[in-house]
């Protein structure tokens, strides 16, 4: 199998450094697979669209030199998203509701899938998953049905993204079936925490990459530092140079526990 795997970032802010550890694991998944690293820019909130943040989450990647092979923008691509829901409406699988489409959740089944993080099987009932919008009133799609549609389409292998999507994987497996598709395999990585060991947020003092750099820091360091955010290639290796660390990416060596963001440990490196 091809591996093609994608970061799907909303231009709704800067990336934080959560978003560039997801982009880089991406990235280095790509690169030891010999495989493809796409961009995709996930735009069709337009309440939440923030001018400049697509702008610096291209300057990020390409300070870091996590350069992309392909990239696609979910707003020039409308038609293809408007198109697929008409498809499950013909199909009595969604129904309008005042101007939007819903998707239909089918009752009392279960919907699971085994995770590359940690190789455990994750499931939901059916039943505690409303019907969900998947085209707005102003013919946006949701985030559901443009992410389903563009990683099939995109022919996107594995998923890996942070763990605070799980509970849309089995709205987004439910619309794989609908569509009679198969699913690419998903890795939820563990979420950073702060030094509290709550959820990483700007409370901590931590900002963007485009900060760290403001700040002094070297690229070098803090590829090096987001790798270890989460990833223990084994032993007690801790300095790698990209090429080291493409060589050694496995996402089997990807904790199940949330890493801890600690700035003494970038300044060590
Ligand atoms: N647009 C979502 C985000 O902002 C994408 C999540 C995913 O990778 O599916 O991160």
């Amino acid at each position: 199998m091809m591996v093609r795997v994608r970061i799907a970032p909303s231009p709704t802010g800067i990336p934080h450094i959560g978003n560039t550890r997801t982009a880089f694991f991406n990235y280095l998944f790509a690169k030891h697979n010999k495989g493809k690293f796409i961009v995709r820019i996930e735009d069709t909130d337009r309440a939440r669209f923030v001018a400049g943040a697509e702008k610096a989450i291209y300057e990020i990647l390409q300070w870091l030199g996590i350069v992309w092979d392909e990239k696609y923008k979910q707003s020039e691509r409308v038609e293809i998203y408007k198109k697929h829901a008409e498809q499950l409406l013909e199909k009595d699988l969604a129904y309008k509701d005042e101007g939007a489409v819903r998707f239909k959740v089918p009752g009392s089944q279960e919907v699971s899938w085994t995770d590359l993080i940690g190789n455990k099987k994750i499931s939901f009932k059916t039943d505690v998953i409303e019907d969900f919008v998947i085209l707005k009133s102003d013919g946006f799609p949701t985030y559901h049905l443009a992410n389903v549609v563009d990683d099939h389409l995109m022919d996107i292998s594995h998923v890996i993204r942070g763990d605070e999507w799980i509970s849309s994987t089995p709205k987004h497996i439910l619309l794989y079936v609908a569509f009679g598709w198969q699913p690419p395999v998903f890795a939820h990585m563990p979420v950073i925490l702060g030094p509290d060991k709550t959820k990483l947020s700007k409370r901590h003092g931590v900002r963007s990459v485009l900060d760290l750099r403001r700040d002094g820091y070297l690229k070098e360091a803090l590829l090096n530092f987001m790798a270890l955010l989460g990833w223990n290639p084994g032993g007690d290796k801790e300095i790698m140079d990209i090429n080291e660390m493409i060589k050694l990416f496995d996402l089997k060596d990807v904790n199940t526990n949330s890493p801890i963001f600690d700035i003494n440990k970038l300044d060590w490196i």
